[in-house]
């Protein structure tokens, strides 16, 4: 189980380049292989406390009661962060359980949960659209998806980077990637900040960042942009293969994402993310997933009601 499950972490992230399966109880993302979320060794997640009684005025929280199920928009491509395990089809990653941890809050337990992929370009249709109850999906809030749907958080804060092949030398920075290929994804915001001019970067965009990683593994680009909480994972998938410049330049502050108009549930998501940050459950989950790549613990932003 335990080689089953990092084979395909690695096999999903590098494209079996790398097929280590032996994890390493350390958790740098130097040469070493980094300890997978969940694996032996690596720190425990908590447990969370399924809430009895629940009652939100949402609309949202009201049909998923009804239907007896939550339905959860995330990642399956971030090690780390978004993660679907192809052959036991198990989640993992810190943004999968902050969705685990609100979604007790609510009453739900792990097998009331549908999980739904949803990548980076979809994700304002299927939360507005109503086919998923929220995302939790290295979703970076700004005013302008505001407007197409509401968001709960912030509950963590990342930054645009770039990811290289560990013998890169050119690149260090944002200043060094003009005339070189950078690959980003279509619907994210580090897309939108890499193709202003004064970069002058030659950038591909697609739809995955698995894809964007393959590319720079074979040679096809020269570096990926993104926030760096999802490159450290990626790097850390790939020992000894790829590194992190580490030097962001945006600031993406995660949220989750849910209807536009349901205030209450809003509401009901900034309360859950406050009250397990100021018990220790978030540091927690911290340190079991996100923590185990390059990324150091960070106190939370405060959450921003509105
Ligand atoms: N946080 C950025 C965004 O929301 C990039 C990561 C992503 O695509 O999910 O666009």
């Amino acid at each position: 189980m335990k080689l089953r499950q990092s084979a395909a972490f690695a096999a999903i992230a590098v494209l079996a380049l790398t097929a280590t399966a032996c994890g390493g109880k350390s958790g740098s993302a130097g040469d070493k292989q980094a300890a997978k979320p969940g694996q032996s060794g690596a720190p425990q997640l908590p447990t969370y406390t399924v809430a009895k009684d629940v009652t939100v005025d949402s609309p949202t929280f009201k049909a998923a009661k009804a239907r007896g199920k939550l339905i959860i928009g995330s990642k399956a491509d971030q090690p780390y962060l978004g993660f679907e395990d192809q052959s036991t089809k198990v989640r993992s990653g810190f943004d999968v359980e902050i969705a685990k941890m609100i979604a007790a809050d609510l009453g739900f337990t792990d097998k009331q949960i549908e999980w739904k992929t949803v990548d980076s370009g979809i994700r304002e249709t299927a939360i507005s659209k109503g086919q998923v109850d929220y995302y939790v999906g290295t979703y970076t809030i700004n005013d302008k998806r505001k407007k197409l749907v509401g968001f709960a958080g912030p509950y963590y804060k990342a930054g645009a980077d770039l990811l290289v092949r560990k013998d890169e030398t050119a690149i260090t920075d944002k200043s060094t990637v003009k005339g070189k290929k950078v690959c980003s994804i279509v619907g994210s915001t580090p897309l939108q900040e890499i193709k202003k001019p004064e970069y002058g970067a030659k950038v591909v965009e697609l739809a995955k960042y698995s894809d964007c990683v393959q590319q720079l593994l074979t040679k096809q680009v020269d570096a990926v942009t993104t926030d760096d909480s999802i490159l450290k994972g990626y790097a850390a998938a790939n020992p000894g293969k790829l590194k992190v410049t580490g030097h962001p330049f945006t600031e993406e502050p995660y949220g989750v994402g849910m209807n536009k108009d349901d205030k209450a549930l809003r509401d009901f998501v900034n309360t859950s993310i406050e009250k397990h940050v100021q018990d220790g459950t978030y540091k927690k989950i911290y340190e079991a997933t996100l923590g185990l790549s390059d990324a150091k613990y960070v106190a939370p932003p405060a959450v921003q009601r509105y």
